[in-house]
C-alpha cells in the first residue's frame, strides 16, 4: 500500500486541478492520497467526483497556525467539513489571505516591482491565495528566476521586505477545533528549518498532551538527522509518524508519493477519525 497524506491542488497553491491530481495519484500507483489544501476544503468535491477506481481519498486541509510568533502548519484529516466552529476559523484564515496578498503587492510596488493584484488574482484563480502565487508573479516579471528565489529576506520569506503576516490560528486552538470536528491532527513538517524558525520540542510535547495525534517526519524539508530526531520524539510522546510528498504540482520539485505513510499509521488515523470517511474511487470522470 502506498499512502501519500499531504498534497495541494489549485484550490490553494498547487498547480493541478483536484481532478487532475487524483488521476495522477492513481497513475503513479498510489493507493491512498490526502488532499490537504491550505485553509480550505473547496477542492474536495471535484476530487471525489473524479476518483479513479483503486484509489482512496482522505479529505483534509492544512491549517495555517502560529505559536509565539513562529508560523507552522497543522494537517487535519477526515474532519466534518460542515462543523461550524472549524469552518468559521478556516474561512477567517482563508479570507484574510486576500488583504494580506494585497498588502504584499503594495510593499513590492514600493520596492519598484510592477506587480498588480490583477496578475496575482489571475495566477491564484479561485484557489486560496498565498505567497507561492505572488512568487509566481515575480518569476513572470523576471524579478527572480525561480519561486524558491522569491522566498528570501529580499522578498517574501517570513520577515522579508515584502512579507505581510496573515491571520493564523493558535495550534492548541486548531487541535481543539479539529478534534471537535471529528478529525485527526498532524503537525506538518515540524523541522522545516529552511522556511524559518521552528517550534521547540517542548511545545510539541504540550501539543501531544493537548491531543495532537501525530507529526509528519518523512518530508522533503527534513534532512536525515532531523527525521531521526523527530522519530525519537514521536516515540517518546506516543505520536503517530507520517510521511508525505507535500506535492504542489509544478510549483515545487517534489513528486506524488515521494514520501509515504506506513499502512498501520494510516489505519490508526482512519480509526481515530469520526468526522468523515475515506472515499474509495468509483471510477469517476
Ligand atoms: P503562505 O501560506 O501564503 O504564507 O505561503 C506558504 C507556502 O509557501 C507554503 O505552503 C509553501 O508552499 C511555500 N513556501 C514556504 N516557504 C518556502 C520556501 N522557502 N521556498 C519555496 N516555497 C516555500
Ligand atoms: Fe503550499
Ligand atoms: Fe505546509
Ligand atoms: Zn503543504
Amino acid at each position: 500500500m502506498r499512502i501519500d497524506l499531504h498534497t495541494h491542488s489549485t484550490a490553494s497553491d498547487g498547480t493541478d486541478a483536484p481532478a487532475e491530481l487524483v488521476r495522477k495519484a492513481a497513475a503513479t500507483g498510489l493507493d491512498v492520497v490526502a488532499l490537504t489544501d491550505h485553509d480550505t476544503t473547496r477542492g474536495h468535491a471535484e476530487a471525489i467526483a473524479a476518483m479513479p477506481e483503486g484509489l482512496t481519498l482522505v479529505t483534509g486541509a492544512e491549517l495555517s497556525c502560529r505559536l509565539d510568533g513562529i508560523s507552522m502548519h497543522m494537517l487535519a484529516y477526515l474532519f466534518d467539513a460542515e462543523e461550524p466552529a472549524l469552518l468559521a476559523e478556516r474561512e477567517l484564515v482563508r479570507d484574510d489571505r486576500v488583504p494580506r496578498a494585497q498588502g504584499m503587492i503594495v510593499k513590492l510596488q514600493e520596492l519598484g516591482v510592477p506587480v498588480t493584484w490583477e496578475q496575482v488574482a489571475r495566477i491564484a484563480g479561485d484557489g486560496s491565495v498565498g505567497r507561492p502565487h505572488v512568487a509566481t508573479a515575480l518569476v513572470e516579471l523576471g524579478v527572480v528566476p525561480t519561486i524558491d528565489d522569491a522566498f528570501t529576506e529580499d522578498w517574501l520569506a517570513d520577515g522579508g521586505r515584502a512579507f505581510v503576516e496573515k491571520h493564523e490560528t493558535d495550534p492548541f486552538e486548531a487541535i481543539r477545533l479539529i478534534k471537535g470536528a471529528g478529525g485527526v491532527a498532524v503537525f506538518a513538517h515540524p523541522g522545516a528549518s529552511k522556511r524559518g524558525r521552528t517550534v521547540p520540542e517542548a511545545a510539541i510535547a504540550e501539543m501531544a498532551a493537548a491531543g495532537l495525534d501525530g507529526i509528519e517526519v518523512d518530508h522533503m524539508d527534513h534532512d536525515t538527522d532531523t527525521r531521526a530526531r523527530l522519530r525519537g520524539l514521536a516515540k517518546e510522546l506516543g505520536l503517530l509518524v507520517t510521511g508525505s510528498s507535500d506535492y504542489h504540482g509544478s510549483r515545487k520539485t517534489c513528486v506524488l508519493g515521494e514520501y509515504t505513510t506506513d499502512p498501520e499509521v494510516y489505519g490508526e488515523i482512519t480509526r481515530r477519525a469520526f468526522g468523515a470517511f475515506p472515499v474509495p474511487g468509483a471510477g469517476g470522470v
